[in-house]
């Protein structure tokens, strides 16, 4: 079977930045893409997310969004055909989330480790501490406490999704899906959450069913508005679409999720891989950031 590879950073209702992210995402596919020549479908996947949380001009790892409280905390997830799993919520203090997730999932018995114990985990798994913030992520946090201070409470600053509506956010959370000779398919998302994420906040990134899902009928990874990603079960709603409507490709698939997304009136995207080795995206936003090789 030929290696397929998809890459999204990030679906956005401006596309100012697009050119930043398109060319981070090239690459970060083409590396990935590299790997899975030689390597399995897990391995490309957490490669290719590597490279995209290295980029500066995307919202993962290093140049992930400041917190409310000027933090960053980052989310990630990973998962394979065989249905094992792994993720991370809410992890500080490491540059790669992605690989501490690929790590729960393959060396503990559990799928999603937080906060705190998340981020002792990794280092006590040998993941070096590494402060993700970047100067510009900084100066945007500084710009944006002040207009906060001037204009809204910090009661209010909890109606994330008042401000969502008013088009503050741009995004820039990752994901890969890939198919490996084997026909093995493995996908994984990453994100530093949403600008001015209030402390606490989980959103679809870290959750296995939601941001991420891969089972032997195909392979899923969401970006956009969370907490629609969520109630949805997106990423695992798409699979199922893929496993129950036989006559479906994964670009229909990849549609029927985003009329999901429509019917909340959400903003998103969804690349997505079916056991055929087809590939499938989709997007409400003005853009997404994407690239695939097949
Ligand atoms: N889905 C991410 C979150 O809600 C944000 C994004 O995709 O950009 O945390």
């Amino acid at each position: 079977m030929k290696p397929k590879i998809i890459v999204h950073g990030g679906a956005s209702r401006s596309s100012n930045d697009e050119p930043d992210r398109k060319k981070d995402v090239i690459n970060a596919c083409k590396i990935g893409y590299e790997v899975l020549l030689e390597k399995d479908a897990v391995e490309a996947v957490e490669i290719a997310i590597r490279n995209l949380e290295a980029s500066a001009f995307l919202n993962a790892g290093v140049g992930s969004y400041l917190q409310l409280d000027g933090r960053v905390r980052m989310d990630a997830s990973i998962m394979k055909d065989d249905l094992s799993a792994g993720a991370v919520i809410g992890i500080e203090d490491v540059e790669h989330p992605i690989s501490v997730a690929r790590r729960v999932m393959e060396s503990t018995q559990h799928v999603i480790l937080s906060g705190r114990l998340a981020t002792e985990f990794a280092h006590s798994e040998g993941f070096p501490r590494y402060d993700p913030r970047t100067r510009p992520k900084v100066n945007l946090w500084m710009e944006i406490m002040e207009e906060f201070r001037q204009k809204t409470t910090y009661e209010q600053i909890f109606h994330v999704d008042q401000y969502l509506k008013e088009g503050r956010f741009t995004l820039g959370t990752v994901g890969c899906v890939a198919m490996d000779s084997n026909g093995r398919i493995a996908a994984g998302t990453s994100t530093g959450g949403l600008k001015m994420n209030v402390p606490g906040r989980v959103g679809d990134s870290g959750i296995i069913g939601a941001g991420t899902y891969c089972s032997k009928y195909g392979g899923v990874s969401c970006t956009g508005y969370g907490e629609k990603i969520l109630v949805l079960s997106l990423g695992k709603q798409v699979v199922n679409y893929l496993k129950f409507r036989e006559s479906t490709n994964a670009m229909g698939a990849a549609e029927y999720g985003i009329e999901e997304l429509n019917s909340l009136h959400a903003h998103g995207g969804i690349i997505c891989i079916d056991k055929q080795g087809n590939i499938g995206y989709g997007h409400n936003t003005k853009a997404m950031a994407m690239h695939f090789i097949e």
